[in-house]
Order: C-alpha cells, then sequence, then structure tokens
C-alpha cells in the first residue's frame, strides 16, 4: 500500500529545471576518470597553491603508483588506507588505489593510534599511505604492529609551493626506513599503464569509517555504483550555469570531500582546488586566488570564514553555487551570508552510508524554514531517492509527523564490512535507517531536528560518546563516565564528560583531559569534564547520558 512518501510529492518542486531520476554514465569510477581524462587531458584538474596538475598529469602519475602497488603484490580487492590531508597525492593515492582494483580506507588525518589499530585492525589493508610527518607520529607504528607490508609516504613540501614555510614550518623531511616515496615510485613507472580493471557497479571502492553506539568504528562500504551515481548528480547539478572550479572546502577524507568535490569534479571534468586543511585565513587566500565557482562544507566552516577579520564579499566574488551539509545549517547563517556576500547556501543532508548527498534544495528554489520550531530545510530528495519518516516499528507516518528518516536509493550503501548485525539492524531492504529524527512537510521539504543516536556533530566531525568514554575508563581514577554534546558557538556542538572517581581516587578535570588528547583525534576529547559523586541511573543501574545531556544544556 503506497503511502505519501510512494506519492514523491517533492517532484514537483523540480518544475523541470532537473531531471528527477538519472542513468549512470559510467560503471566504476576508473571508466569515469578514464572518460575525464579523454576529454580534457590537458585542462587542470589539480591545484595546490601555485602548484598544478592537468588531467593527463594526474592520470600518468596515478598510473605509476598503480604499477607499483601492483608489482608489490596489491591484489584485487586489497584494502590500500590512505592518511592524508586535502594534498594532490591524496588524489593520486585514491585513483592509483581504483586503478590497482583495490578498495581505498580514507582515514582522518587526526586520528592517533588507539583510532587507527581499531580503523586498520578491522579493515585490514595490505598497504598504507601516509604523509612523512604521520608516519613518523602515529602510522607507522601501527602500520607494524598491524604487519602491513607496503608503506609509502610523501612529503608535504614536495609540491614546494611557496606556502610551505606558513603551513609546515615544523615539518621536515624525514624519509621513513621501510617506506618509498610517493612521487618517486610514480614517476619511475612513468609511462606504464597497470593491467586494466574493470570494477562493477557493486564492487566497493571505498570504505569509510564511521564509530557508532557501540564506540567499534564500522566501514561503510562505498561501492562504485554509489559514489559515480552521487559524483555525477553533482556534475549534473553545475552543468547548467555554473562555469568553473571547484574548492575543497570539506576534507577528502570524509565521503562529502571525496565525493560532492574530488568524485564530482572528476565527472564534471572541473578543476579541483585544495589548500591543505580548512584555517580560514588560508581558505580565504586560495579563493581569492582560484576563484573557483563551487564550494561545499559544513555549516560552521561558512561561520568561519564569514568571521575572519579580513573577508570582504571580493573573496567570494567568483563563487556561482554554495552548499552546505553535514551539520545543522541555521537559517540565520543563511540570511547572514547572503545579506554580507549576496550568496545563498544551499543545505543538504546526508550520510556517509550515502555517499554524502541524500537531500538538497532544487535549482531555483530556497529551502523553507519551519515556522514552530525554526528550522531550516535540508531540501527534498536527490535524484532516484525516496526519504520516508518512519515511526519504531518502521510503518510510514503521516506529513508532518516526527519520526526516524529512512533513505533508499542508489548511493545507500550495501552493507557495513565484515559486520552483519550493524548491516541488519541499520540497512534492512536496501532502507538506510539514519538514526536522525525529522518530518516532511505537504510539499516535500524534509527538516532534521533531532538525534535518535547519541552522536556528538562538532564542526561536521562526528563523535560517538562510547569511545571517548571507553578512553576515560582506561584511567584508573575513573570508576564511570557518561559523555553528552553540548552546544558549542564555533563548532555547533562541542563534548562534555560527566565521571565520578574510584574509590579513595583523585584526579583533575585537567588530567582527564590530557589523558584524552593523548589518544583521540583533537575534535573528539571533552573540552571540559564535570566530576559527580555519582552518575544518575535508571532502576537496572544503567547511566542516564540523555539526563546528562539535557542538565548540561540546560545549564549553558
Ligand atoms: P557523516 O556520516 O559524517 O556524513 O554524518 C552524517 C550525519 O550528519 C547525519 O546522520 C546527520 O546527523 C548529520 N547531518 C548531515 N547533514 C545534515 C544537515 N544538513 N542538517 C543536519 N544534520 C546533518
Amino acid at each position: 500500500m503506497g503511502s505519501v512518501y510512494d506519492e514523491r510529492p517533492w517532484l514537483k518542486l523540480y518544475e523541470g529545471d532537473l531531471p528527477v531520476e538519472i542513468e549512470p554514465r559510467h560503471a566504476n569510477m576508473v571508466e569515469l576518470f578514464a572518460a575525464a581524462v579523454r576529454e580534457h587531458p590537458d585542462d587542470i584538474a589539480l591545484t595546490y597553491f601555485d602548484a598544478r596538475l592537468t588531467f593527463a598529469e594526474l592520470d600518468e602519475l596515478s598510473n605509476g603508483l598503480a604499477c607499483h602497488l601492483v608489482d608489490s603484490g596489491v591484489a584485487r580487492g586489497d584494502r590500500i588506507a590512505v592518511y592524508l590531508q586535502n594534498v594532490p597525492q591524496f588524489a593520486i593515492a585514491v585513483l592509483a588505489g581504483w586503478k590497482a582494483g583495490a578498495i581505498v580506507v580514507p582515514l582522518n588525518p587526526m586520528y592517533r593510534s588507539h583510532e587507527l589499530t581499531k580503523i586498520l585492525g578491522d579493515a585490514r589493508p595490505t598497504a598504507v599511505i601516509s604523509s612523512e610527518q604521520g608516519w613518523h607520529d602515529v602510522v607507522g607504528s601501527v602500520a607494524e604492529a598491524l604487519e602491513i607490508g607496503i608503506a609509502i609516504t610523501t612529503s608535504e613540501l614536495d609540491l614546494q609551493t611557496r606556502h610551505d614555510q606558513r603551513l609546515f614550518a615544523k615539518s621536515q623531511r624525514r624519509p621513513a626506513a621501510g617506506c618509498v616515496d610517493l612521487l618517486s615510485v610514480a614517476r619511475a613507472h612513468s609511462g606504464k599503464r597497470p593491467p586494466e580493471v574493470s570494477p562493477s557497479a557493486s564492487d566497493i571502492a571505498l570504505l569509510v569509517y564511521t564509530s557508532g553506539t557501540s564506540g567499534v568504528p564500522k566501514g561503510a562500504t562505498n561501492t562504485h555504483g554509489n559514489i559515480v551515481f552521487n559524483a555525477e548528480g553533482t556534475a549534473l547539478r553545475l552543468d547548467g550555469d555554473i562555469v568553473g572550479g571547484i574548492f575543497a572546502l570539506a576534507p577528502l577524507f570524509h565521503i562529502t570531500g571525496l565525493v560532492v568535490q574530488f568524485a564530482a569534479a572528476l565527472a564534471a571534468g572541473r578543476q579541483l582546488d585544495m589548500a591543505y586543511r580548512f584555517e580560514p585565513g588560508v581558505v580565504l587566500d586560495a579563493l581569492a586566488e582560484h576563484r573557483p565557482a563551487f564550494m561545499v562544507g559544513p555549516s560552521t566552516a561558512y561561520m568561519a570564514l564569514m568571521n575572519r577579520p579580513e573577508v570582504t564579499a571580493e573573496h567570494f566574488a567568483s563563487l556561482q553555487m554554495v552548499h552546505s551539509g553535514g551539520a545543522p545549517l541555521p537559517s540565520a547563517v543563511v540570511e547572514a551570508f547572503r545579506e554580507r556576500f549576496g550568496l545563498y547556501i544551499r543545505n543538504g543532508y546526508g550520510l556517509t552510508e550515502t555517499s554524502a548527498t541524500a537531500t538538497s534544495v532544487p535549482l531555483g528554489k530556497e529551502a523553507p524554514v519551519d515556522a514552530a520550531s525554526g528550522t531550516l530545510a535540508v531540501g527534498v530528495p536527490t535524484y532516484n531517492t525516496v526519504l520516508r519518516v518512519v515511526d519504531e516499528d518502521g510503518s510510514d507516518l503521516p506529513v508532518g509527523e516526527v519520526g526516524e528518516i529512512v533513505i533508499e536509493g542508489p548511493m545507500v550503501v550495501p552493507a557495513y564490512w565484515n559486520k552483519p548485525e550493524e548491516t541488519e539492524a541499520a540497512i534492512r531492504g536496501g532502507r538506510l535507517h539514519t538514526g536522525d529524527v525529522g518530518f516532511m512537510d505537504e510539499q516535500g521539504w524534509f527538516y532534521v531536528v533531532d538525534r535518535k543516536k547519541d552522536m556528538i556533530n562538532a564542526s561536521g566531525f562526528k563523535v560517538w560518546p562510547r569511545e571517548v568514554e571507553d578512553v576515560l575508563y582506561g584511567h584508573p581514577a575513573v570508576r564511570e563516565a557518561a559523555v553528552v554534546g553540548v552546544p558549542d558557538a564555533y563548532r555547533g556542538e562541542t563534548v562534555k564528560a560527566f565521571i565520578s572517581l574510584s574509590h579513595g581516587a583523585s584526579v583533575t578535570g585537567e588530567e582527564l583531559v590530557e589523558h584524552c588528547k593523548q589518544q583521540l583525534a583533537a575534535y573528539k576529547y571533552p573540552r571540559s569534564v564535570e566530576i559527580l559523586d555519582e552518575l544518575p541511573k535508571t532502576a537496572t543501574g544503567k547511566i542516564l547520558r540523555r539526563q546528562l545531556r539535557d542538565t548540561a544544556r540546560a545549564g549553558d
């Protein structure tokens, strides 16, 4: 029996501006990239400050690296982990991995050994590609412990841009024993091509780790078909009137960066501008220098850019379309941005499990604001996609009623890597149960108002309380720990911990913060620790994390 969602009321909002169904043009990312190289060999594919690579050069370097991977024993379906910031070597590594028939595992370069050990222990890569600094600081010891045989490093200084001094004052060139240099091995195979691979649409292209309620990271298996679909969908949005390149505002290790920036730039044959990592001052300079037409990032990035003293409308003058996704976008930010820079930020919603985009604002439309809650709509389902709002039993709820958002579409991953139970819990019958709570209005606009899951969203970076709590429990003075998200003016949300002490133990909040800092990426450690005699619990002894969260929010 069809419900209101099956009628897809949002289709009327497209008004013929965009197609509502699309057919993928390529079966996999290897073919998609090959087409871009054929069509635009001499156009600029990547910029990195004053360094440039054309599509043909990117092809050549990634062929060379792929040859090295294959010669070293990387086989089809093997995993290759990549631990890099937004540098051209990231793109070379991902393309080389795909050309070798491998699955690429992008890693957040903020991860410390605690996090890397868990992720790499699950992904079991045969090769790891890292910055030299990252190798020395953390990746090398983890790769050695896990006996990862193939190690490739690259120096951020290799590209010799004039920004090196500013970005890498502390970085040194120290090639490590047992590692080969990425650009050297790629160039050593110059002119060679790896044996041809032709992954099917259902082959996994990326294994992107997200944490989970249990605190154990799970790998979303983004297939070639998933990525091609969303990359081509983004390219289609740019095809009409948007002339120019894409600025990589989001990190490439995140699904948004990989798909909506990198893969979309390949699909559209556009220049992708990289600027190492998000630093507002550096980003503003790079925008002024490269004059991109499109960018996408979390709302907090727009807020950070807007608040820089040197910012003027001129910095954003080349931009013709800007998207926000990955974190709630306050309508006040949209208005302020429009007023100061004449640019309308288009909201979009999605997850790692939907290969980034699942909703967007149709061209020529603006997302409405819900009068009762003041929430800005996240958009309407993109091509070939259906969103529903369901109750606890998974049954569709009527228009306007709040429930869990489920998503079905060609970009939904088929499974989590080696996790049948987690897969069954979240992805049933091709429907992704998002853990996000929201509703649909009469016209078909969707609104995200809350979360069923305990996840904390710090500037678009996701923190799962269990992971931080596990680290806190590792401190001998901690008897009980509960971690919650609290509002934060800069990050949207930030991490706060409540703990109670073991009998006779004493420790300060600062010491516990330091303990977490040693083991967790910078966005995950608690910004404050509150020590209580007892944590509130249910009759069965379960800690009431939600109650603590609500108390913390009320006190802010
Ligand atoms: P990730 O897997 O890092 O892409 O995170 C996905 C989560 O980010 C979703 O489940 C939402 O909780 C949140 N999210 C993504 N886009 C939006 C948006 N436009 N508004 C509010 N929350 C969002």
